[in-house]
């Protein structure tokens, strides 16, 4: 394989321990013709192959590693809707009309995720008890209800709560401020949630390969030709769902996105009484502090939490420590607890915080730069990208189409992401 995709040999991942059967096993050998062909096999790749299949088109899906082996099967599993920035924001940066279509297109991401679940009865642990955006002090909540006005002004049914609401949801002396309540929100098992629209996908015939990465796109024949070790796929129209995991192979999508990493602590799994003692509800929880913390009580019981940085040499240690610092300034009550899972995996990062769908070439779609908010979007990606293709009407996708891109100083401000969490979480809550 020629591939050299990031991954830290010395993780381990709780989702990767309590992963359902991957459905899909085959390594593309074969020459094969599609109507469409999609490269990358998490959320947005797989969504993409749904849909289109379900509407009778040929699809095939090729993924380098195996699905879900991005950012799919390593994220912290909180299915919110919108994008991390605000509805104004998204204003602000694509105009009063396109901004328009592409807020309400993100408003309802967890419904569709939710609608996804029940049709194709996937296994993957929806906890339908929303996500609370919770203030870690009290300035936060100036931003917060600021931004609860805006998102309810989509018609979202997003409630704004006062400090004894938060603190009774997340049980923290921290966490006493307010915040704002998203019923609709949820949490999932990621990688099993990718695992599923695999399977949905197969059972639709798409035909899906693991361990097929793409070494190269060629025209030939008003067609395009994509290659891999081992075989070749014709086809008309080609995704490129390879985002912030995008290898030295699709350089332009490497090249529209800085690299931001997250990284995951799992506790032991917690006796019930415990667990109802930190997050009594199981709603999804994530802060306003500038290392924006997430925390969450999976369906095994056990607390995972999430913030910025990647666990690799000798970074992993400060970072590690500074979790269970941090868990034990928001939740004292967990003193003590071990860790039993750390992984990390990273996210696409754009400068206007906004995610790009690029038109690579005639017929080549690569949408990316989801900046850490892709489980909703990636699954409404896919169904839009599907409807768009088989009706070649460009003028319903409500997100935009631009021409190639290229987020300039990459490598300096992924270090500077890398480097200043480092050192902030060096000097922290000593
Ligand atoms: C640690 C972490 C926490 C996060 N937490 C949340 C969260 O709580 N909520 C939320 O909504 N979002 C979250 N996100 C973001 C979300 O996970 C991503 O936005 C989403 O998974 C992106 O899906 P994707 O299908 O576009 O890309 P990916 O899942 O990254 O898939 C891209 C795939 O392309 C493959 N690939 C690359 N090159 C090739 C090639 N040449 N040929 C074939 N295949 C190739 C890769 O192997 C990879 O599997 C988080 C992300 C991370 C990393």
């Amino acid at each position: 394989m020629t591939n050299h995709l990031p991954q830290d040999a010395a993780e381990n991942s709780l989702w990767g321990a309590t992963a359902i059967a991957n459905p899909v096993s085959r390594q593309l050998q074969e020459s094969l013709q599609a109507d469409v062909l999609i490269v990358g096999g998490g959320y947005t790749g797989l969504s993409s192959a749904l849909h289109l299949a379900a509407k009778g088109v040929a699809v095939v899906l090729l993924e380098a590693r195996s699905i879900g082996f991005g950012a799919s099967g390593r994220n912290s599993g909180l299915v919110n809707a919108g994008i991390w920035q605000t509805p104004e924001h998204v204003r602000k940066q694509l105009g009063e009309e396109a901004a328009v279509r592409f807020n309400l297109a993100l408003r309802d991401s967890p419904a569709l995720v939710a609608e996804l679940v029940s049709r194709y009865g996937m296994a993957c642990d929806l906890q339908q008890t929303g996500t609370v955006n919770i203030a870690h002090n009290a300035a936060a909540m100036k931003y917060l209800e600021d931004r609860c006005r805006q998102i309810k002004e989509l018609g979202s049914a997003v409630e704004l709560i006062d400090g004894e609401t938060a603190s009774a949801l997340s049980v923290s002396p921290v966490y006493r401020h307010g915040g704002i309540l998203d019923p609709a929100a949820s949490t999932i098992h990621p990688l099993n949630y990718a695992r599923s629209l695999a399977q949905a996908a197969l059972g639709l015939g798409a035909r899906l390969f693991q361990e097929s990465g793409v070494e190269g796109l060629t025209r030939q024949n008003d067609r395009w030709l994509a290659t891999t070790a081992l075989g070749q796929v014709s086809a008309e129209q080609v995704i490129v769902a390879t985002n912030a995991y995008a290898d030295p192979n699709s350089p332009q999508v490497r090249a529209s996105t800085v690299p931001l990493f997250i990284f995951h602590c799992a506790s032991e799994p917690l006796a019930a009484d415990v667990a109802a003692g930190i997050i009594p509800k199981r709603q999804g929880i994530w802060d306003t502090q500038t290392l924006l913390t997430s925390s969450r009580i999976d369906a095994g019981g056990r607390l995972v939490m999430s913030s910025v940085g990647r666990l690799r040499g000798w970074q992993r240690a400060i970072r590690e420590n500074w979790m269970t610092r941090s868990r034990d300034w928001l939740y004292p009550q967990t003193r003590g607890l071990e860790w039993d899972y750390r992984w990390s995996g990273q996210i696409g990062i754009t400068s206007n915080k906004i995610l790009r769908v690029q038109l690579l070439a005639p017929g080549i779609f690569a949408p990316a730069g989801y900046n850490g908010r892709g489980i909703g979007t990636g699954s409404v990606i896919g169904k839009h990208l599907a409807e768009t293709i088989v009706s070649g009407n460009r003028e319903d996708f409500p997100f935009p189409i631009e021409a190639l891109y290229r987020e300039k100083r990459r490598g300096l401000r992924a270090a500077y992401y890398n480097y200043g969490s480092l050192a902030l979480q060096f000097l922290q809550r000593r």
